[in-house]
This record gives structure tokens, sequence and C-alpha cells, in this order.
């Protein structure tokens, strides 16, 4: 569980079998939502009330977000990675991957690739491997394509506080780093060497960003590690701790969920999709204000219908290795299987046949 929790694992699994219809419905109907509401809306007593869910949901999400839907692509810049995460095949020990890092001349014409389609919002996404993707090295990836994109997000590997202040400095103003799992003893078995086997460090890395001056902290456990309702208790508990420590900065959640693959790693505890609606919808009605975001890991029906709900933001035209978008170079192992393949535009035509509307700029602080 979520180290600060004053909860034991017993006490909420106890909460979570002991919550009756009537308690899912007051949480329903409640005017300002707490962290057992989260439970309430999460419990299986809750899964016969999903189309109410899904009303209160889109009431929640209209109010902060109206009909738009804002977009943006990620960009990955390396694939190399001195740590070996049991479910990715970016792994040190994986052999069959094809490594490579983008030159910064790669890099820039991989953004501009992504800007050309609309696209003005970029997250770029690099393994950990400190003597390639220094700070240096991705402060300078910053300075480089600020001047193309209105918003920039980073997903590598954590950072000191000083590293994050030179980072914002350079133009990033999102972090997004998943937990994987808030269970210490899974995360060592799925951790088992590298930077990432250290449990604290990784999860005190929005603390970090924040104080740093990051504006979005993006949280995430990873779909299938561990049993979900007790992952989603976790996660919303690290919410609400940033939410007091960071007041300043707003909180992302993502969802993301390890997709099945022949031959690849075999999720413990699988989520489907009905799971994965009940969550996110809601964490929309407990934390109306915060952002979230569905990935191209969903299918372009299920994307396309919790954008409606509870999603406010989306990936479009995504491709997970680097050079995906420029290069003629398209065979590399990607870092998870794409389940919406759709083009940039097809995913803005989806939004606008849904009554919303693709968003590209949210902030600008160039102005
Ligand atoms: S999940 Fe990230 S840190 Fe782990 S092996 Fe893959 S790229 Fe490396």
């Amino acid at each position: 569980m979520f180290p600060l929790l004053k909860y034991s694992e017993e006490e909420v699994a106890h909460h979570l079998e002991s919550v009756t219809a009537k308690d899912v419905l007051a949480s329903l109907s409640a005017a300002r939502h707490g962290w057992f509401d989260l439970l309430n809306l999460i419990s299986a007593a809750a899964r016969p009330h999903l189309a109410e869910m899904r009303r209160v949901a889109q009431t929640a999400r209209r109010r902060y977000y109206g009909k738009t839907v804002s977009v943006y692509a990620p960009l990955y810049i390396g694939n190399t990675c001195v740590n070996s995460c049991r479910y990715c095949d970016f792994r040190r020990q994986h052999t069959g991957t094809a490594r490579r890092n983008l030159s910064l001349d790669e890099i820039r014409a991989e953004a501009e690739s992504v800007r050309s389609s609309g696209i003005d919002s970029l997250l770029i996404v690099a393994g950990e491997d400190p003597k390639v993707n220094s700070v240096k090295h991705l402060a300078e990836v910053g300075r480089l394509l600020k001047p193309l994109f209105s918003y920039l997000a980073l997903e590598v590997a954590p950072q000191t506080e000083d590293a994050y202040r030179e980072l914002f400095a350079a133009g990033y103003e999102g972090l997004t780093c998943f937990q994987e799992t808030y269970d210490r003893t899974l995360y060592r078995e799925m951790h088992p060497s590298g930077p990432k086997a250290d449990y604290d460090w990784r999860l005190g890395t929005q603390l970090r960003a924040g104080r740093a001056g990051f504006r979005v902290l993006g949280c995430a456990f990873l779909l299938g590690l561990g049993p979900w309702r007790r992952e989603a208790a976790s996660l919303a508990a690290h919410a609400l701790h940033l939410m007091r420590e960071c007041y300043e900065a707003k909180i992302q959640f993502a969802f993301p969920r390890i997709c099945r693959v022949d031959g690849g790693f075999v999720p413990p505890c699988e989520v489907d999709d009905a799971d994965l609606e009940q969550m996110m919808l809601a964490f929309r009605i407990v934390f109306p204000q915060c952002c979230m975001t569905v990935s191209t890991r969903e299918s372009p029906d299920f994307r396309d219908r919790i954008v409606l709900t509870a999603a406010d933001n989306m990936s479009a035209g995504s491709r997970v290795t680097p050079g995906g978008y420029a290069s003629a170079r398209k065979t590399e192992t990607a870092q998870f299987t794409l389940a919406d393949a759709r083009s940039p535009a097809e995913v803005f035509a989806a939004i606008r046949a849904n009554g919303q509307e693709a968003v590209f700029k949210t902030w600008d602080n160039r102005i």
C-alpha cells in the first residue's frame, strides 16, 4: 500500500468487501468526495451501478473540461536501459531488442514530424540510462524542442530535486512516473536490479518535481501487476498526499494496462475493460479537477467512449520506438503493443464525430 496511508492492507480489503449498494449511492450523490468514496466506487458493490457512474462522471468531466479533449504524442528518444523490469522488453537483459538512442538532429526530425500533425504537446520518453540520458542531455533536448511545442513533459528516470529545477528551466513542465505497484514485496520481485529497485526513491519522484516547480505531476500504477482495487486505493492516497504537498501543481492520472502478447509477460492480475472503466469513472468522480489520460494501449472503441465520461487527454498517432515517426527504420521492438494505430487525423475526426473538440494547446508559458 502507499506507505503514508494510515490503513493497513487488511483494513482496506475489509472496507472494499463490506461496501453496500447504499454506500455506493451515497458516494454517487455526495457534493464533495474523499478517499472512502473512491473505495466505495471501485468496490465490487459498485459494479451494477456503472450506468449511474457514467452519468455522474460525465457531469464532473463537463464541469471542468467541457467538451474538449486535449491531445499529445510521446516521443521516444532512446531505449537503452540499465533496469530489469520483468514486464518490459527494454530491460537490460532482453537481447531481442534493437537498441537505439537518437541524436539531437534525429530528435528534432521526430518532433517536427509530430508537430506537422497539429499536435502541440509532447511527452519525452526514454529508458533509464544515466550515461546517455543525463540531465545535461535532457535539458539540451528541452531547449531544442521548447520553441516547437506549447507543452513539454518528461517520462524518464527519476531525478533529484536540483536536476528537476534544471529541467524545468530548460522548458519541461510536466512529469509522469508510474510507480508500477505500491506493494513493496511485489515491487522487489518485478524490479530485481538497477536503480529502479529502490521503491522509495521512485515514490518520491513527483514530490521532488513538484517542489522544483513542475506544473503537472503524472501518477499511475501498472495495471496487471497487483490486485487493481488495492493499487487504486494506494494511487488515490498518493494523489491526495501530492495535492497537499504540491498544491500549485495539477495531478494527472494514467491507467496503463499491460496488454498480453504472444510470448510476452503474463500479467498476474489481469484487468478487463469493465474494471478499467469502473476505475476511471471512480477517479473522475472523486477527483473531478485532475487530468486523466488514456493512451494507445487501449482500443479505439474504448478510448472514444472513455473520453466522453472520464479521460480529458489522449495520445494520438503514437510511435513507441525511437525514430518511429520520421525514420524509415520502424522495425525496432516497441515498448508495448499499440491497440489504437489510428493516425492523428483519424483520432481528431473521431473526437469531432462524438461531439467533442480536439484541443492542442491548454497552456503557453512563452507569452
Ligand atoms: S519499464 Fe522503463 S525502466 Fe523498466 S526496463 Fe522498461 S524502459 Fe527500463
